[in-house]
């Protein structure tokens, strides 16, 4: 075990996958799921909304779903078994496909969920050959790693996590795989600094909010990889950030500079 820990997020912010999965992935397969195909221009426009293009950009599937549904049933229609939905996006010890399976026979919603987000991952292994890591990213890792620990602190399936990391050849670099079923990102960087890492010698790297909003309550550094802007954020963090970090100095008007164009980026 390394003295330091960089956690980094994976979708949007590692590999380049927003985009692509949220509009041939989540989106389409969501409209045929629930027979949406009536609205789903709008409904595409705002799944693409939440999960891309606001400070929501990068939260787990089943909240975006129950967001989307909740939208849908108010405005188009009525959409079986809501309540029950949003009270498991609420309460359940974790949102994934094995904490769903549990539900199934409570009511049919969780069903159609579970067969949703089934098809999601079958679709994204269809497309995953148009699936890349950001360019700078396997440098930057390299550079990490002589260094400090690194661990993946991610949304996503873990299979699709694996998988990628894997064919990219980018697993060699990660020390720990935190996915959808270890928790919330929150939870994840709870559980990894139960392992020993110091909180101030621990930094997470992500692309949204609630990358930023995990780090936080953890009490511990983070760093945007900014959209639109990704190549730029990896380069200035193995060429400048790190080393400053891993000599205990981030400078806290560089952080400031950086959070302030990530902030920009969502409109806030
Ligand atoms: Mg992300």
């Amino acid at each position: 075990m390394r003295e330091y820990l960089i956690c980094i997020d994976s979708d949007g912010c590692a590999i380049d996958s927003m985009d692509i999965k949220h509009k041939k992935c989540f989106g389409p397969c969501m409209i045929k799921e629930w027979g949406l195909e009536q609205w789903q221009d709008d409904i595409l426009n705002r799944w693409n909304e939440i999960n891309l293009y606001s400070s929501t950009r990068g939260i787990n599937r089943f909240i975006a779903l129950e967001r989307i549904l909740s939208e849908a049933d108010k405005k188009y229609t009525a959409i079986h078994g809501l309540d029950a939905f949003s009270k498991w996006c609420r309460e359940a010890n974790a949102l994934s496909n094995d904490e769903l399976k549990k539900m199934v026979y409570t009511n049919q919603i969780f069903l159609k969920a579970l067969s949703w987000s089934e098809a999601v991952n079958a679709k994204i292994e269809e497309i995953s050959n148009e699936i890349c890591p950001f360019k700078e990213v396997e440098a930057a890792l390299k550079y990490i790693h002589q260094k400090a620990d690194v661990a993946i602190v991610s949304s996503a399936n873990p299979k699709a996590v694996d998988d990628e990391w894997t064919r990219f050849g980018l697993m060699k670099y990660v020390d720990f795989v935190m996915a959808q079923d270890k928790g919330s990102k929150k939870e994840c960087i709870t559980k990894l600094l139960a392992m020993g890492y110091k909180k101030e010698k621990t930094l997470m790297i992500g692309d949204a909010l609630g990358d930023e909003k995990a780090a936080k309550s953890n009490n511990i550094s983070f760093y945007p990889i900014v959209t639109g802007k990704e190549n730029e954020s990896w380069k200035a963090f193995y060429t400048e950030v790190f080393d400053a970090f891993a000599e205990g100095r981030f400078p806290v008007e560089y952080q400031e500079k950086v959070l302030a164009e990530f902030h920009n980026a969502f409109g806030i």
